[in-house]
């Protein structure tokens, strides 16, 4: 069984983990990732497609507050949302374009395409075309590639914490804080179980999308580094919260393929089966672009009165973006064409 050392691990390679491994490799950690992937690219954060929010023109940080608050019904934690809205639009900025270099799309003139994605009162997502994820995982792991002191490793699963407690013969340890030394990973190839032992530990290890049978989310979204932290003993809450992307492209066996929300920020309208537009009658107010758990229930009503196993999107007849639609959405154009779908004309 093979042993290490490391001053921080760091548990998965999205965009949570890649961060936390840029930020401590640049204070001079030595820094080993691992990713139970065998391509370090594979994650949720590879598959986003829409944005990321940021701040857009005549926005502020109070009004991003206060859209959060609304999208969250109200019970959303108010010092979560606080430092979001108050760190993330910066570090957007910061982090992403100026230090890690991603690009996101630009207007004509130079200044960046604000995109519209649901219960945002402004335009204020920055995007990658329809690509966002991709773009920044490929540019976070270019970066992490040029910190000689960080070390990824691919194809290492980690299956629970090494901590104090569990670890010790000394039973008394256990009226003492509890500490996390590392990480126990079962190498893929291999077979054998690695010890990690670290000063810091990160579980970025992301969702639980992929524990359903329909989903957009990747294999590798199995919530482990949630269920290794409540056996480590942590407090583990709001696990019934789980969101649902109301529009994913339908086909028999189930594509799995996300129709991103700025489809219906740049127009896009959704149809029952009948061909007539409903959101009018569940969300006045927002209409297609409510929140996404007003737009999924809608849809599902919709489809549980009229017998359908889906409802259409029509993105051709009521686009408002300023690219065409091909441009705009070169991803979903692409993969939608293989489903002899065009979404320029239908
Ligand atoms: C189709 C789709 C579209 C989306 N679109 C958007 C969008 O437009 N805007 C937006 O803000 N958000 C979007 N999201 C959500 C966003 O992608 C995620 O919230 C975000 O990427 C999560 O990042 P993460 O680093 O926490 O997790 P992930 O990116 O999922 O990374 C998890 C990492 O942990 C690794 N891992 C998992 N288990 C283990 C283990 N046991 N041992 C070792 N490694 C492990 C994985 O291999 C992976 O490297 C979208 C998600 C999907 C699926």
């Amino acid at each position: 069984m093979i042993r290490e050392k490391t001053e921080v691990l760091v548990i998965g390679g999205g965009i949570s983990g890649c961060t936390a491994a840029i930020k401590a490799g640049d204070s001079g950690k030595s820094v080993l990732m691992i990713t139970k992937t065998s391509d370090p690219m594979e994650s949720n954060t590879r598959y986003a497609q829409g944005g990321i929010v940021a701040l857009g023109e005549n926005d502020s940080k109070e009004i991003l507050y206060e859209d959060i608050m609304r999208a969250g019904a109200g019970i959303s934690n108010p010092l979560a949302i606080k430092i979001i809205t108050e760190e993330g639009p910066r570090l957007v900025f910061d982090f992403l374009i100026h230090e890690i270099g991603v690009s996101f799309s630009k207007n004509e003139d130079g200044s960046y395409n604000y995109t519209k994605e649901a219960a945002h009162s402004k335009k204020r997502v920055l995007h990658h075309y329809d690509m966002t994820g991709f773009e920044i995982q490929k540019k976070l792991l270019e970066k992490i590639k040029t910190i000689k002191n960080i070390t990824i490793l691919e194809e290492f699963t980690a299956i629970d914490f090494i901590t104090s407690h569990h670890s010790s013969e000394n039973p008394l340890l256990k009226y003492r804080n509890n500490l996390c030394l590392g990480a126990y990973a079962l190498n893929n190839s291999t077979g054998e179980v690695n010890t990690f032992l670290a000063d810091a530990t990160v579980v970025a290890t992301g969702g639980i999308g992929k524990l359903y049978q329909f989903t957009t989310n990747p294999e590798c979204a199995t919530g482990d580094g949630i269920s290794m932290a409540y056996r480590a003993g942590a407090d583990v809450t709001n696990m019934e919260y789980v969101q649902f992307h109301p529009t994913m492209l339908y086909t028999e066996e189930g594509s799995g393929f996300l129709i991103s929300e700025a489809v219906r920020g740049e127009g896009g309208r959704l149809l029952n089966k009948s061909g007539e537009e409903f959101m009018i009658k569940y969300s006045p107010e927002w209409k297609d672009l409510a929140p996404r758990d007003k737009v999924t229930r809608a849809i599902y009503n919709e489809m549980a009165k009229s017998e359908s196993s889906h409802v259409y999107l029509d993105v051709a007849h009521y686009y408002t973006g300023e690219m065409n639609i091909h441009s705009r959405f070169p991803g979903i154009f692409e993969e939608c064409i293989k489903h002899k779908i065009n979404i320029e004309k239908e």
